[in-house]
């Protein structure tokens, strides 16, 4: 960013500071490149004069609600900007065209109010203070106007306010393309229901936020020609599977189960329920209740918002018998059996379980004993029945629980988009994406995996329009633009997605494999029945080892290190393999398709013949790696919009604004601050710093020669005399102004920031 003024003794200034980031004060003394500072906290520090910044005392007090309009744009300003607007309750603030949020953790009064949509309705973006309206109503304007689909890609980190602030937007957009009040369900309704049905099944309390959402999320919504709601489509993500039957202190489960446990006697009577403490998937963690929460009211508001995406009731008592068949199913513990490595429930109370799980599910007790304790093996010479050990046959059990679970949210998804409908017809939709940030913990494993390669690929697509759109349209113009220097992360995501590919020498008529990426890898892993994780790992750094992305640490002999945009995580492949695996065993495949309940049953549709002969298992990695190439489709065939959502802190309250942490999500979209202890992350780069830096360096404004001279043709009318040339008429109205710095292209002004302002203002003088 650079020092703009020059720093004198007596120059206020901004300097770095261990648990500020940045504190300010006074040079005291200068000594060649040292700089000494009496700082406002009352210390006296020693800097280098290039890593000091001017302080603007100028700034207004309750800061500018555009970075692009501080006069001294630096990571300091932006920070004390934030800060300054934080502490008015202004949580948004734009970087241009970027939406910053932070979260407020409290309800703010009346920013969200029917009042606060009709003011935004139409108005000018920029016009008003920064808002999510604002984002949702330009969006909606640019596709009415020009008949071309929008998106808005909401991120940050865990906790940050994402799916919030997509339900906002989501909101804004029903008030906007909504019908008059009618009698039943409209579809911006349906819409807008969606979230709670969805929330209830996929979110859960986390330590790092006490409604996480454990899946990904793309609303598409159409439009009619009219400009109204006609459809939409959800996608989803990659839910969290391992959190059914495994959590932490002091996290939960999903909270339907809870919702469930909290339903009105006769359901907990038809169910067989209990306190949930009595559960084996709940009771690993202490925590069972939220605070704020009461879980008996969300089960009803969940039901009533089922009853308007079109859940039907007997749907709704099949999903939440399946709910409760897994609490039970959890708690069918096993012992020994009488063969050697053999299993049986454990006694009266897994029996009793095994027995209502089976009730609940409509399938037979002993089919189900046997589907938990025995694999089923096929030579060529016969067909044995093969039994599990009580760790296998729990781990089997697991599985089971995680399958079920995962269907029944792919069916919830599937019958939400097919209730809402989709409009064939539609000429335009907005976009809005709610997928988790960047993650780095202490141990890392497949799922981050995931996740980080989501977070490459939408930094890739948010590089290619920032900074691509901008340079193309630089060099389109014939202006100049050195100053911009392009990171592209396509190293990263060939690393990561890759396909192996069959290269044909030309002379030679042998065909050689070139090796695929990561995702390649570990499919031909799970493919071959010998691999472990070792072999895995063996086999990435053999192919990888002068990969500049890839690093294999000094201290494992398994694990993998990525050198992400965000920074470098280091991966434990121990699980990557297992957890590749989509892998249904055949004998729960084959129990409940045979399920008497309809319901269950079509969760368990029958395999066709080929695909359980050609390949053994489906991958998960591969599955996801299509997902996320449809995703930047769509995207790509859009305007997309961006809105930034910062966590101001770790503990989830009001009012706290953590200066380190929040710089960090500001530099590379994530904080470095984990939980577990200190883990930094090296090299930030393209965050919003980052963005604010090259669109301010370079000409954030541009307008076509014939908008440039409707809107300031009257500061220079001599300029527009006779059969004027558009061009240079343009050039003689900014040098009659004394604008320096900014650049005609071929058929555009380009302007640097703040001159568009500076020439609005002569304009209201005139
Ligand atoms: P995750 O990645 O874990 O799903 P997220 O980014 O979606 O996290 P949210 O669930 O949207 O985070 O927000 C976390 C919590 O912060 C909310 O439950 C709510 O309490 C609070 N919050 C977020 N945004 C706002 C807001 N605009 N006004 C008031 N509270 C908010
Ligand atoms: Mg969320």
């Amino acid at each position: 960013m650079g020092t703009l003024v020059n720093i004198v003794v007596g120059s206020h200034v901004w300097v770095e500071d261990p648990a500020l980031a940045w504190i300010d004060g006074q040079v005291t003394k200068i000594n060649g490149e040292e700089v000494e500072i009496q700082n406002s906290d009352g210390k006296k520090v020693v800097a280098k004069l290039s890593k000091i910044y001017p302080k603007d005392m100028e700034a207004p007090a309750g800061g500018v609600d555009d970075m692009t309009k501080l006069s001294y744009l630096h990571e300091p300003g932006v920070l004390q900007n934030l800060k300054t607007r934080y502490e008015l309750n202004e949580i948004y603030t734009y970087t241009g065209n970027i939406l910053i949020a932070i979260n407020p953790f409290q309800r703010l009064p009346h920013i969200y109010d029917a009042h606060m949509m009709q003011q935004y309705k139409g108005a000018p973006f920029g016009e008003l203070s920064p808002h999510v309206f604002a984002v949702a109503d330009v969006s909606y304007r640019a596709m009415i106007n020009e008949g071309k689909s929008n998106s808005i890609l909401v991120s940050g980190e865990s906790g940050a306010g994402k799916t919030e602030t997509t339900k906002m937007l989501m909101q804004y957009l029903a008030f906007l393309g909504g019908r008059a009040a009618t009698e039943g369900r409209t579809v911006e309704q349906q819409v807008l229901e969606s979230n709670p049905v969805l929330e209830a099944f996929g979110n859960a309390k986390t330590v790092r936020n006490n409604n996480s959402s454990r899946f990904g999320k793309f609303v598409e919504i159409q439009f009619d020609k009219h400009g109204r709601i006609s459809g939409a489509a959800i996608r989803t993500y990659l839910l969290e599977r391992s959190r059914v039957c495994q959590i932490n202190d002091p996290e939960r489960n999903y909270h339907c189960f809870y919702l469930l446990c909290a339903a009105p006697p006769e359901e907990i009577e038809k169910y067989k329920l209990a306190n949930p403490k009595s559960f084996h998937y709940l009771n690993q963690s202490k925590c069972y209740e939220l605070v704020g929460v009461n879980d008996a009211r969300e089960y009803l508001a969940t039901r009533r918002a089922m009853d308007i995406v079109g859940i039907s009731k007997t749907e709704q008592e099949a999903i939440f018998r399946v709910i409760a068949a897994i609490l039970h199913l959890g708690n069918i513990d096993f012992a020994k059996g009488k063969e050697i490595d053999s299993s049986i429930p454990k006694d009266d109370k897994a029996k009793f379980h095994l027995q209502m799980t089976a009730e609940l599910l409509m399938c037979d007790p002993v089919a189900l004993e046997d589907a938990l304790c025995k694999r089923v093996m096929i030579t060529p010479e016969e067909v044995i029945k093969r039994s599990l050990d009580p760790l296998s046959a729990a781990v089997s059990r697991d599985g089971l629980a995680k399958t079920i679970y995962s269907r029944l949210f792919d069916w919830l998804v599937d019958k939400i988009n097919i209730s809402i409908g989709q409009d064939p017809n539609s000429k335009s939709l907005i976009g809005v994406l709610d997928i988790y940030g960047f993650e780095s913990f202490k141990h890392n494993s497949f799922e981050q995996f995931c996740i980080n390669f989501t977070n490459e690929k939408l930094q890739q697509h948010f590089n290619q329009h920032v900074f691509k759109m901008e340079q193309e349209e630089y060099t389109k113009e014939e202006i100049d633009w050195s100053y911009i220097e392009f990171v592209d992360n396509q190293d990263v995501l060939d690393l990561i997605e890759k396909i192996t590919e069959l290269e044909v020498p030309e002379q030679v008529a042998l065909k050689v494999m070139k090796p695929g990426g990561i995702i390649a890898l570990l499919d031909e892993a799970c493919m071959f029945p010998k691999s472990t994780h070792e072999t895995f790992s063996n086999k990435l750094y053999q192919t990888f080892k002068n990969h500049k992305r890839f690093v294999k640490p000094k201290l494992s002999r398994t694990d993998f290190t990525i050198s992400h945009y965000a920074g470098e995580v280091q991966y434990m492949s121990d699980q990557f393999l297992d957890k590749n695996k989509d892998y249904v065993v055949p004998e729960h495949q084959d129990l409940l398709g045979a399920s008497k309940c309809s319901f269950v049953a079509g969760l368990f549709p029958p395999i066709p013949e080929e695909t359980t002969k050609s390949s053994k298992f489906s991958s998960i990695g591969s599955r996801f790696k299509l997902q996320l190439q449809q995703l930047m489709e769509t995207l790509n065939a859009t305007e997309p919009h961006y809105i930034r959502c910062v966590k101001p802190n770790n503990l989830l309250k009001p009012a706290i604004f953590e200066n380190i942490n929040i710089m960090q999500q500001l530099r590379c979209g994530v904080s470095t601050l984990d939980l577990n202890g200190f883990i930094v992350l090296g090299f930030p780069r393209l965050g919003v710093l980052e963005a604010i830096r090259i669109s301010c360096a370079g000409y954030p404004t541009r307008r076509p020669f014939f908008e440039f001279i409707n809107r300031f043709g009257l500061l220079a009318t001599e300029a527009l005399e006779g059969n004027y040339d558009e061009k240079v008429a343009c050039k003689k109205i900014l040098e009659k102004k004394g604008l320096k710095g900014f650049q005609i292209g071929k058929t555009k002004v380009f302007l640097r920031a703040g001159q568009m302002a500076e020439l609005d203002a002569r304009r209201a003088e005139v």
